[in-house]
């Protein structure tokens, strides 16, 4: 499947994406899934139901947690962490309650990571695209990650409609809830890819129930 691991709702300070449009375009992007992760917690719990909506589409509310030494996607039923711990002691608690952190662009310039979190082995899965970075420093991830053993992912970090699914995560099977998406991610079973509308996305495809998606906005 289709994972989006990045996108953020108008839930985040910065993002002008309601979370209904998400919600509404996702399939017809090609994503078979949606992972919520809005500035400063998990702000759509509440707003939407995680788990397989009507469509088919998989959602998960994480969150995007900053601290001095990088950005980190949260994922996992986790109880509310404390505000602004640096990454060693967010990386610790988040293991601590059984999730996954995930390093987010962490080659991006001026908010990328700090790479001893790397060499420490604190950190196991970074992004290796991100919607929003520079090329290079996508390419940089990439490499970082072959040095030190690491998992990738993808993820669009949409803040508006047009960069919703552009990229995502593949998966060779379905995930549905947080701990599946969380034990993949530690067992590195994701890809980064990036999406073009120009590949007939899954949602074209007749699903089971016979329906299409509607067209895309
Ligand atoms: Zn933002
Ligand atoms: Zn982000």
């Amino acid at each position: 499947m289709l994972m989006d691991l990045h996108i953020h709702s108008h839930l985040s300070p910065c993002s002008r994406l309601p979370l209904r449009q998400i919600l509404a375009q996702a399939r017809c992007r090609g994503l078979d899934g949606v992972c919520l992760t809005d500035h400063g917690g998990r702000l759509a719990l509440g707003q939407v139901r995680e788990g397989p909506q009507a469509d088919g589409l998989v959602v998960l509310v994480g969150h995007e947690y900053a601290t001095p030494q990088g950005d980190f996607l949260i994922f996992g039923d986790l109880e509310p962490l404390p505000a602004e711990l640096n990454a060693a002691s967010l990386l610790l608690a988040v293991e601590g309650q059984g999730g996954v952190a995930v390093a987010a662009h962490p080659f991006r310039p001026g908010r990328g990571l700090d790479p001893e979190l790397g060499r420490l082995g604190l950190v196991r899965v970074i992004e290796g695209i991100n919607g929003r970075n520079p090329a290079g420093s996508n390419r940089q991830a990439r490499q970082w990650a072959g040095q030190h053993g690491l998992s990738l992912v993808g993820g669009s970090d949409a803040h508006s409609l047009a960069e919703l699914g552009g990229v995502a995560t593949f998966f060779p099977y379905n995930i549905a809830s947080q701990a599946e998406l969380v034990s993949a991610l530690k067992a590195g079973h994701g890809q980064p890819r990036r999406l073009t509308l120009a590949s007939p996305p899954p949602s074209l495809r007749q699903d089971q129930a016979g329906t299409t998606a509607p067209a895309c906005l």
